[in-house]
């Protein structure tokens, strides 16, 4: 059982510092997704840890030993990326071979493994064609299956959905999920999606600007996320916002008052600013005879199936809400939003930490 430990990692492109001081402990086992949108230093953080990528400062750690500075081939780690990299003239059966046989493993042991990875991802009738005879989808089932041959420790996964479409991506990513629960190796992911993120991870790490922003479970980095950053980034629609002042145990939003005092974990001063979150789900369209809550005016409203997403407006803010499928809200509606107040989220106006 391998585990991943980073220590005050740094890395410079030149004179550019791009990563400082990220410490990450990772436990065997676990399967952790870095998220954070496009140049956040997600893919030069994974490269680092694969070898890939020259260290500036501080130390990477496989399972236990210090790799800083070992070649990639020999820190036990195995890499999948968006793009296939697969060897254009090899079968997919020489594709899933050939690392093996670089490394000098033995005929019957390289044919036993393929075996094994092939039927683990249902590539076994894909053997012998070649990458441009597959989808995407089986291309990156066969990248995939280049990583498991390798019986490697540790699972390097760089946005490998991104090119697939949204079907394919969500069925891969049941396969991905299952074979983690299969193989329990160590799996450290990235990706710019927060679905792939919330329906994969033990444990996500949310980045931005190359700073980590939180980490947690999905269920914290969702349920309580420390701050406006991550509070946006993860959940769709997004969280939303509205300004407030606090009065009390209550929050003035233009006029309305909301009650937030379940919201805080101390009571916060008078006058203070706050910005007030709420995800769509923890409001309601309100049917009563005289119904409490934000006046909003409904602007579009998309059937999804089983539930309808609920647009609206109030001046100039937009608000998303969810109703049932059955609901008769339209454009147009004058209708008030009830908030649900423990499940609210209470941040500072100026630098967006949660309260
Ligand atoms: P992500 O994978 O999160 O999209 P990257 O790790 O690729 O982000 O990039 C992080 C930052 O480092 C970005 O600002 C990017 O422009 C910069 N960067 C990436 N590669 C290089 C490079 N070879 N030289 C200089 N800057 C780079
Ligand atoms: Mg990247």
């Amino acid at each position: 059982m391998t585990g991943v430990q980073l220590r005050n990692l740094g890395i410079r492109y030149g004179q550019v510092e791009v990563l400082k001081g990220i410490d990450l402990d990772i436990p065997a086992s676990e399967f952790i997704v870095l998220l954070g949108p496009s140049g956040c230093g997600k893919s030069t953080l994974l490269n680092a840890i694969a070898g890939l990528q020259d260290v500036a400062e501080g130390q990477i750690l496989i399972g236990g030993h210090d790799m800083t500075s070992v070649e990639p081939k020999n820190r036990g780690i195995a890499m999948v990326f968006q793009s296939y990299a697969l060897y254009p003239r090899m079968t997919v059966r020489g594709n899933l071979s050939f690392g093996l046989k670089v490394a000098k493993v033995a005929k019957p042991e390289i044919e036993k493994r393929v075996a094994h990875a092939a039927k683990m991802l249902q590539i076994e009738p894909l053997l012998d064609r070649k990458p441009s005879e597959l989808s995407g989808g089986q291309r990156q089932r066969v990248a995939i299956g280049r990583a498991v041959v390798r019986d490697a420790g540790v699972f390097l996964f760089d946005e490998p959905l991104s090119n697939l479409d949204a079907q394919l991506r969500s069925d891969l990513r049941v396969e991905i999920k299952r074979l983690h629960q299969r193989l329990k190796s160590t799996m450290i992911y990235v990706t710019h999606d927060q679905i792939e993120a919330m329906t994969l991870a033990d444990r996500i790490v949310v980045m931005k600007d190359r700073v980590i922003q939180q980490q947690g479970t999905p269920d914290e980095i969702y349920n309580r996320p420390a701050n406006t950053f991550v509070a946006r980034f993860v959940g769709s629609p997004a969280m939303n916002f509205l300004n407030g002042v606090i009065r009390g145990n209550e929050a003035v939003v233009d006029g309305e008052v909301v009650r937030i005092a379940s919201a805080v974990s101390s009571p916060l001063a008078d006058g203070r600013k706050v910005i007030i979150g709420i995800r769509p789900e923890d409001m309601a369209v309100q049917t009563d005879a005289t119904p409490q809550g934000l006046a909003v005016e409904v602007d579009v409203v998309e059937p999804m199936g089983p539930e309808k997403l609920v647009w609206c407006k109030r001046g100039d803010i937009g608000l998303s809400t969810k109703a049932a499928s059955s609901s008769s809200v339209k454009s147009g509606d004058k209708i008030r939003l009830g908030l649900t107040e423990d499940r609210l989220h209470i941040f500072d106006v100026e630098n967006g930490t949660r309260l």
